[in-house]
C-alpha cells in the first residue's frame, strides 16, 4: 500500500509538487524530539534493545538549552546550566546505542501497523514505532527587547526561574489560568508582582481568579499591554500602554526585575493532527497513566501531551513511560 499517496499530491514547502520518496530504512523504535522526554525514552529504548533512531529536530536538545540555571531536575545537587544538562542526556542516550541525528520531522502517515515518517522533506523511514517528544512552545509577544533579554530578565517559566527573583518586583503578562498560577507562585517568593492583563477581566478560572485577588503583593494592572522592556543587560523597567487605542490611552513605565510570559504555549503537535487525537489547543491525547495515543504503536511523552506540569522531570518521567509501553507493543505483537 502507498502510505503516502494521499499527501504526495500536496506541494512541499518550496510550492513545487511533492516527489515520491522511497523507504530508505526500517526501524523498530523511532524517537521525534531531543528534549528530556525524547533522551530518556532513548535511554530507556536503547537498553531494552529497541535500537532507537532519534531525530533531534531543528533545536538540539529542546527548551533548556535556553535557560542558564536548572535548579530542580533531580541529582544536581549545585544546579546545572541548560545546554550541560542536556549535552548529559545525550551522551547517557548515546552510551546505550541511541543512533541521534539531527533532522526535523516534516510528515507523517499513521495510517497502517507500519508508520512513516519524512524526515526534512528528503528521507523517509519506516518504524514499528513511534514516540513523539516534540514539545510545546511558550508563546512569546513578539518584541525586539524582550528577544535580546531572554534569560537575562525574560523568562517563561516562573517555577524554573521565579527562584533567582526572590524579594524583587517582576511582573507576569497574561489573564489565563497559568497567569493567575505563576502570580500567585511568584507572589511567595518576590516582593511584588504586577500582572499585566490585556482587558478588563481575566479569563482565569473563578478559584484562579480569588487567588489572584486575595494575594496583597499581586497588583493587577487591567487594560495594559507591553510595549517594550527597558535595561542595560538586564530588564530593570517596562513601558506599557494603558487603554491602548482609545481616547485616554497613555504609556506608563514600572520598574521591574523579572518578566514573565504567560500567554499559552503551543504544543508541536501540527503534523500529527491528520492521526492523533488532540484537544482544542493542540496537545495529544494519551490513555490517562499511559503514553499511548488512539494509534497503537505511536506513543506521546512531555510537553507535547502536557498542558498542566511542564517540567523537565515530568518529561522525562512520561518518556520512561513511553519506552516502556513501546516495548511492551512490540512484544505484544
Ligand atoms: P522540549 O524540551 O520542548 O523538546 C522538544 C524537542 O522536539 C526539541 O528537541 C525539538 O527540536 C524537537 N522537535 C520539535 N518538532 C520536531 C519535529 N517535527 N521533528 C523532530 N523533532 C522535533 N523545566 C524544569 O523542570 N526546570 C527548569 O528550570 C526549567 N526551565 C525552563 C526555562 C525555560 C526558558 C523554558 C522555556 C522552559 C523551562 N523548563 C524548565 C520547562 C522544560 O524545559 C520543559 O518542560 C521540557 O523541556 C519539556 O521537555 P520535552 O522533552 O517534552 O520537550
Ligand atoms: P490561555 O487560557 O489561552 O490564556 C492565555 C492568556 O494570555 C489570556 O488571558 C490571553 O488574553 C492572554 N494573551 C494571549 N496573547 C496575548 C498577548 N499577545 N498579549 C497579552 N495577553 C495575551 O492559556 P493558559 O493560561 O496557558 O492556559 C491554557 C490551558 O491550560 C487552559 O485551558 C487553562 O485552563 C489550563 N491551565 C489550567 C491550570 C489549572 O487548572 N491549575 C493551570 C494552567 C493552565 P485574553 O484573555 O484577552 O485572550
Amino acid at each position: 500500500m502507498d502510505l503516502f499517496k494521499p499527501m504526495d499530491s500536496q506541494p512541499d514547502s518550496s510550492g513545487a509538487e511533492k516527489k515520491e520518496l522511497e523507504v530508505s530504512e526500517h526501524v523498530k523504535c523511532l524517537i521525534l524530539g531531543s528534549g528530556p522526554a525524547g533522551y530518556t525514552a532513548a535511554i530507556y529504548a536503547a537498553r531494552a534493545n529497541l535500537k532507537p533512531v532519534m531525530y533531534t529536530g531543528m533545536q538540539l536538545g529542546g527548551q533548556l538549552t535556553t535557560t542558564t540555571e536548572v535548579d530542580n531536575f533531580p541529582g544536581y545537587p549545585e544546579g546545572i546550566d541548560g545546554p550541560s544538562m542536556m549535552e548529559d542526556l545525550k551522551k547517557q542516550a548515546e552510551r546505550f546505542g541511541t543512533d541521534v541525528r539531527f533532522g526535523l520531522a516534516t510528515r507523517v502517515d499513521f495510517s497502517a501497523k507500519v508508520k512513516r515518517v519524512e524526515i526534512d522533506e528528503k528521507t523517509l523511514i519506516e518504524a514499528d514505532t513511534v514516540i513523539l517528544a516534540t514539545g510545546a512552545t511558550a508563546r512569546y509577544l513578539g518584541l525586539e527587547s524582550e528577544e535580546r533579554f531572554k534569560g537575562f530578565g525574560v523568562s517563561a517559566c516562573a517555577t524554573c526561574d521565579g527562584f533567582f527573583y526572590r524579594d524583587k518586583v517582576v511582573a507576569v503578562v497574561g489573564g489565563g489560568d497559568t497567569a493567575a498560577e505563576e502570580a500567585t507562585y511568584l507572589a511567595g517568593l518576590c516582593k511584588k508582582v504586577y500582572l499585566v492583563v490585556r482587558r478588563d477581566e481575566l479569563r482565569a478560572s473563578k478559584a484562579m481568579q480569588k487567588r489572584v485577588f486575595n494575594t496583597d503583593n499581586i497588583e493587577i494592572l487591567w487594560k495594559h499591554q507591553t510595549k517594550e522592556l527597558l535595561g542595560d543587560q538586564v530588564v530593570n523597567a517596562v513601558e506599557l500602554y494603558k487603554n491602548k487605542g482609545e481616547a485616554d490611552e497613555e504609556i506608563v513605565k514600572k520598574e521591574i526585575d523579572g518578566f514573565f510570559l504567560a500567554i499559552g504555549h503551543t504544543p508541536n503537535s501540527e503534523i500529527f493532527k491528520d492521526y492523533l487525537e488532540t484537544d482544542e489547543t493542540g496537545y495529544v491525547i494519551t490513555v490517562p497513566g499511559t503514553s499511548k495515543t488512539n494509534v497503537p504503536g505511536v506513543f506521546a511523552c512531555g510537553d507535547l501531551q502536557d498542558k498542566v506540569y511542564r517540567q523537565a522531570v515530568t518529561a522525562a518521567g512520561t518518556g520512561c513511560m513511553a519506552a516502556l509501553d513501546a516495548e511492551r507493543y512490540l512484544g505484544e505483537q
